[in-house]
């Protein structure tokens, strides 16, 4: 995106509302697909030594349940801070303890700024670290691989009997069932 006369002067700022067509992104092993792209409202600030770049994002994101792997659709809205500075600092940044170095890009030198990677980052920072195809999915049945949330196969139920089976087993009280008493 272009820099113009609007944001000249340190205290400038100017709002970029726009659409970034996107079609996918991956997180880790998952892929995920955007059929509406991103959509991006940003307030750009001069703030002296560069562009404050900061404002939401959202998107209609599609992927896949992480329980049954069926698939799931959910709704992002990040939030986008970024920092382009015009020029590379002469030291090194640090906050806090001094190993983190801020986080910033730079202006290009024909004034632009390339606000895809932090549309991106916040994308990435607001997807689920689980996503569900809804809130109670069944999941697979461990045994058999059946969707549980298509049917259920029967599995579940028996293994909650076994365990049931299991616990009476153990129980100090298992050899009182097995008491007849006569009058
Ligand atoms: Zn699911
Ligand atoms: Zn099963």
């Amino acid at each position: 995106m272009a820099l113009d006369e609007r944001l000249e002067n340190p205290g400038d700022t100017r709002v970029v509302a726009d659409h970034l067509d996107e079609k996918s992104y991956n997180l880790g092993e998952r892929a995920f697909t955007l059929p509406e792209g991103v959509d991006y409202d940003l307030v750009l600030t001069n703030a002296g030594e560069g562009i404050l770049a900061t404002g939401i994002i959202s998107a209609h994101v599609k992927g896949s349940c992480d329980r049954c792997l069926g698939d799931a659709e959910f709704d992002v809205k990040g939030e986008v801070d970024e920092y382009f500075l015009f020029k590379e600092p002469d030291e090194v940044l640090e906050v806090g303890d001094g190993e983190d170095e801020v986080d910033y890009s730079l202006v290009s030198s024909d004034r632009t700024v390339d606000l895809t990677e932090a549309l991106e980052s916040a994308l990435l920072m607001d997807t689920p670290f689980i996503v569900l195809c809804q809130e109670d999915c069944k999941g697979l049945c461990p045994v058999c691989g059946q969707n549980l949330n298509e049917a259920d196969c029967g599995h579940a139920a028996q293994i909650e009997a076994e365990r049931e089976q299991e616990r009476l087993d153990k129980s100090p009280f298992s050899v009182l069932k097995n008491l007849e008493l006569d009058d």
